[in-house]
C-alpha cells in the first residue's frame, strides 16, 4: 500500500491548530490571585485541547523585578497543581530581539523618534484638560524633517519610539469570552511609545506592547488568554501585529475579580497572594476549585466542589462570564471544609503534623494522632483550624469565663475529686471511651447531680472551655499523657 505524505501547506495547517497558551507574570510581588485564575484559565483551556501551557516571566523592569517574587510565582504555581510545559522564557534575555523589531518597525516607516521633552508633553496635556479633552498625545513628531531632527539632536535631546497609530483605524476581534469587540484607534492616546528614552543613535528599552508580540510570536502563541484589563493593549498589540505581518493569536479576556464592595480586588482587600492564602490554611484544592469559579459557570449536572483535573475535561470559554466575579469568602471557606472533611486522618495529620512540630509538640503515637485529627476534622473550616483546636491536648489550656463560671458551682470541686480519686485507680494506657462514660455516670450518681453538670464541670477543668469536640473522646486522648490527672488536680 502507498503512503501518502501530507503535503507540506497541509502540516503547516495542522500546525497553526495546535493550541499553545502562556502566562506572562511580571515578578514585581507574589503570585496574585488574578494573576493565578489568568494562569487557571490558561491551563484548563490547554488541558482540555490538549495543547502546551507555557510560562513567560515578564522582568524587563529589572528595578522592580526580584529574583524572590519570581521563586514565589513557580512555588504558587506548583502548589495549584498547574505546572508548565518547557522551561520559562525570560523576556529580559530577548532584550535584542526586542530592539531588533523596532528598528525593523523604524525601517519600514511604522515608528519614528518623538523628541518631545516631559515638561512639553506636560504643557500638552495640560492644553487638553483645559478644553475638556481626555489626554492624548498629538503625534506631533510624527512628520519630523531631517533638519527639525538634527536640530533635537542638537539639542541633546533623546527621544523615545513612537509607533504609528492610525485614529481612524476600527481595530476587531473575535473575543472568545466576550464576542467581537471593536476599537477606535482615535482611542488608543495617539502614537504609543515602543522604547523609552535613549541617546538618538540608540534604542532604548522596549516597552510592554512591543516586547509581548515579539515574545507572543517567537513562542509561537496561538492562544491569548488575560485579564480585560488588557482590552485597549489588545487593540494596539493588533496594530503591531499587523504591521510585522505576524499571525494574530486568538484572544480571551476574562472577568475582573472585585471585592465585596465590587470594586477591582486589590492589596486593600488584605490578602490578595497565594502564598497568604496557603499560610492561612486554605487548601490548594479548595483555591484551584474556587479560583475556576471566579468566571466559570458550572454547566448544569456537575458539582461545584470538583477537583480541576475534572474540569480541564470539560472547560470551555462558552462558560466564561463577561460579567465581573466577586470575591466571596463565604463559598471559599465552604470548598475548604469541604476539602479537609473529605481528606483521610492520615492525610489531614499529614497536613498538621509539621505545623504542630513548629510548635513544639510531639504525637505520643501515630495512632494517636489519627484519633485526634479525626475528632477536631469535622470542625476545621481551615488548616490551621486543627493548630487551635488541637493546642488543648499539647498545651495547658487557660480557663476562659464560661469554664471559670462552671467550677464556681459549688458540686463541681465535689465531682472532680471524686473523678480524680477514681482515675487513681485505673491505669492510663487502658483508659477507654467505655471507662470515661462509666465514671461520668458513677459521679452523677454519687454526687447526686445531672450527667451534664459532670460532664460541663469536667470540660472546664480538662480544657477551660464549654465548647469543643465530643468530650469523652477527647477525654481519652488527653488521659494518653496522663494529663487529665494533672489537669483536674490543679484546680481542688
Ligand atoms: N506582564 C503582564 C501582566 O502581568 C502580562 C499581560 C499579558 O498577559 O500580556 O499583566
Amino acid at each position: 500500500m502507498r503512503v501518502r505524505i501530507p503535503s507540506v501547506p497541509y502540516l503547516n495547517r495542522i500546525r497553526a491548530l495546535k493550541v499553545r497558551v502562556r502566562l506572562a507574570p511580571s515578578p514585581t510581588g507574589t503570585l496574585h490571585l488574578g494573576t493565578a485564575r489568568t494562569a487557571l484559565f490558561n491551563w484548563l483551556f490547554a488541558k482540555k485541547e490538549g495543547g502546551t501551557f507555557l510560562l513567560r516571566i515578564e522582568d524587563t523592569d529589572l528595578e522592580r523585578s526580584k529574583e524572590e517574587y519570581i521563586n514565589n510565582i513557580y512555588d504558587g504555581l506548583r502548589w495549584l497543581g498547574i505546572n508548565w510545559d518547557e522551561s520559562p522564557t525570560i523576556q529580559s534575555k530577548r532584550v535584542n530581539e526586542h530592539k531588533q523589531i523596532i528598528k525593523t518597525l523604524i525601517n519600514k516607516g511604522f515608528a519614528y523618534k518623538c523628541y518631545a521633552s516631559e515638561a512639553e508633553l506636560e504643557e500638552m496635556r495640560e492644553t487638553q484638560k483645559k478644553n475638556g479633552l481626555a489626554p492624548k498625545y498629538d503625534n506631533r513628531h510624527r512628520n519630523l524633517t531631517p533638519e527639525q531632527e538634527s536640530e533635537f539632536i542638537k539639542l541633546g535631546r533623546e527621544p523615545v519610539i513612537r509607533f504609528k497609530i492610525n485614529d481612524q483605524k476600527l481595530i476587531s476581534w473575535n473575543d472568545l469570552i466576550r464576542g467581537k469587540m471593536t476599537w477606535s484607534g482615535k482611542d488608543l492616546g495617539g502614537d504609543m511609545v515602543i522604547a523609552r528614552r535613549a541617546p538618538a543613535n540608540s534604542i532604548g528599552d522596549p516597552l510592554y506592547n512591543l516586547v509581548v508580540v515579539a515574545d507572543d510570536s517567537a513562542m509561537k502563541i496561538s492562544h491569548v488568554i488575560r485579564g480585560e484589563d488588557h482590552l485597549a493593549n489588545t487593540a494596539k498589540q493588533i496594530l503591531l501585529y499587523e504591521a510585522l505581518d505576524l499571525t494574530i493569536p486568538v484572544f480571551a479576556h476574562t472577568p475582573l475579580i472585585l471585592n465585596s464592595e465590587g470594586k477591582k480586588l486589590s492589596k486593600r482587600d488584605g490578602v490578595t497572594s497565594i502564598s497568604e492564602f496557603k499560610k492561612m490554611g486554605y487548601t490548594s484544592e479548595a483555591m484551584a476549585n474556587y479560583m475556576t469559579l471566579l468566571g466559570w459557570s458550572v454547566p448544569e449536572g456537575i458539582n461545584e466542589r470538583f477537583n480541576i483535573t475534572e474540569v480541564s475535561e470539560i472547560f470551555s470559554f462558552k462558560k466564561v462570564n463577561k460579567a465581573s466575579a466577586k470575591f466571596d469568602w463565604d463559598k471559599l471557606n465552604w470548598l475548604n471544609s469541604q476539602v479537609i472533611h473529605e481528606m483521610s486522618p492520615e492525610t489531614l495529620l499529614g497536613n498538621l503534623d509539621p505545623l504542630f512540630k513548629r510548635n513544639g509538640w510531639h504525637l505520643p503515637s501515630h495512632e494517636w494522632g489519627l484519633n485526634l485529627v479525626s475528632l477536631i476534622g469535622p470542625s476545621m473550616v481551615l488548616i490551621n483550624d486543627g493548630v487551635d483546636q488541637a493546642k488543648p491536648f499539647f498545651e495547658e489550656p487557660e480557663l476562659n469565663n464560661d469554664g471559670k463560671k462552671q467550677l464556681e458551682i459549688k458540686e463541681a470541686p465535689i465531682i472532680l475529686k471524686f473523678i480524680l480519686e477514681k482515675l487513681a485507680n485505673t491505669d492510663a494506657a487502658s483508659f477507654s471511651q467505655e471507662k470515661a462514660l462509666d465514671l461520668i455516670n458513677q459521679a452523677s450518681k454519687s454526687c447526686e447531680v445531672k450527667k451534664g453538670l459532670v460532664m460541663k464541670s469536667l470540660r472546664a477543668a480538662l480544657f477551660g472551655t464549654l465548647n469543643g469536640p465530643d468530650l469523652i473522646q477527647s477525654w481519652v486522648l488527653l488521659s494518653r499523657f496522663s494529663k487529665d490527672r494533672a489537669r483536674i488536680s490543679r484546680l481542688i
